[in-house]
């Protein structure tokens, strides 16, 4: 009896050492960016879940029960910090979740609110050397809550590290193939500041940090000045923001919306920029190539066809004529 009794007391508690050893952790992340950096070292070993939706904008979020509900139940949460989820400490108090929460900012050369005094600008993502910050505390926070998996979460860390890398080294080589004068990039909200003060680009932007704040004629001035001074040949709009005062401020200074940039939030799965590091890539990608542009071509919206030349339709229309004519001349000569 007393062995049976010991082997049961030693079959429940390696059970329950197994069951705690594969349980997956619940991570929750705020918003896209930060629920990719955190799939890309967490592995395929736990699901992260996102609040915010791909497209959707973070900086005015208005959260769902679903989310409190994620958010009680999640092990680990993950956020930006710096007010880009101003909405996230109310969650976290009503949810009474006991997860541990982290925030990526911790540790980045943080840059000033240019609209908002003793506030910082909440875009560090967007110079990838800060990204590398935020993988380190996503790393850390990974093997301190669950150490039996730290060499998996290590090797994962390092790879990615090496990617990061690498991409920031192409935007730096990238931006430099833009004539200098015209390096000047002009967006919907000011989320470019810590990609233009890494990568050497000027940014000129509609609305301040957070895309809450409305856009003054003053700003329309200010930014059709910096064109016409500059011969600037694009502007730029963004994925998570009501393009109008974008094409507008482009069509009135005849020059072209050269794409849509990616800041706060990434694309969907078939998107060009589904990844952070495809994200950052493909901005780079359009920005360069509009900024680059020789002549300014009138706006068009990509999805518009292209108005063809009454000439080329006439031209087309002659030639089959002559074409025509010759054959008949031809089939009556023979
Ligand atoms: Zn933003």
């Amino acid at each position: 009896m007393r062995k049976i009794i010991i082997l049961l007391i030693f079959f429940t508690s390696t059970s329950f050492l197994l069951a705690k050893e594969t349980r997956p952790l619940k991570i929750v992340a705020t918003a896209t960016i930060m629920a990719d950096m955190t799939k890309n070292i967490v592995g395929d070993q736990s699901v992260v879940h996102c609040i915010v939706p791909a497209g959707a904008d973070p900086h005015v979020y208005d959260p769902t029960p679903a989310d409190a509900k994620l958010i009680a139940d999640a092990d680990l949460i993950i956020q930006n910090g710096l007010t880009f989820e101003g909405w996230l400490s109310e969650l976290i108090s009503n949810s009474g979740t006991k997860a541990k929460v982290i925030t990526l900012t911790e540790g980045v050369d943080v840059i000033g609110s240019l609209d908002y005094t003793n506030s910082n600008d909440p875009h560090a993502w967007m110079n990838a050397a800060n990204a590398l910050v935020y993988i380190k505390n996503i790393k850390d926070a990974l093997v301190e809550i669950n150490p039996k998996n730290e060499e998996v979460y290590n090797f994962n860390y390092g790879v990615y590290k090496q990617q990061i890398e690498q991409l920031d080294n192409y935007i730096l080589k990238e931006i430099q193939k833009i004539p200098e004068n015209r390096r000047i990039l002009i967006t919907s909200h000011d989320a470019f500041q810590y990609y233009g003060k890494k990568y050497g680009i000027r940014l000129e932007a509609i609305q301040g940090t957070s895309t809450e704040a409305e856009a003054q004629t003053s700003d329309i001035i200010r930014l059709t000045k910096t064109i016409k001074e500059n011969n600037i040949p694009a502007v730029f709009i963004e994925s998570t923001i009501n393009p109008k005062l974008l094409k507008g401020l482009a069509k009135e200074n005849d020059i072209v919306v050269g794409g849509e940039l990616f800041a706060d939030s990434l694309g969907d799965e078939e998107s060009e920029a589904a990844t952070y590091l495809d994200m950052l890539r493909y901005n780079t990608d359009v920005i360069v190539a509009a900024l680059s542009r020789e002549v300014a071509v009138p706006v068009s919206t990509s999805s518009e066809e292209a108005p063809s030349s009454p000439y080329l339709t006439w031209g087309l229309l002659g030639l089959l004529l002559i074409g025509g004519f010759f054959f008949v001349f031809r089939q009556i000569n023979n």
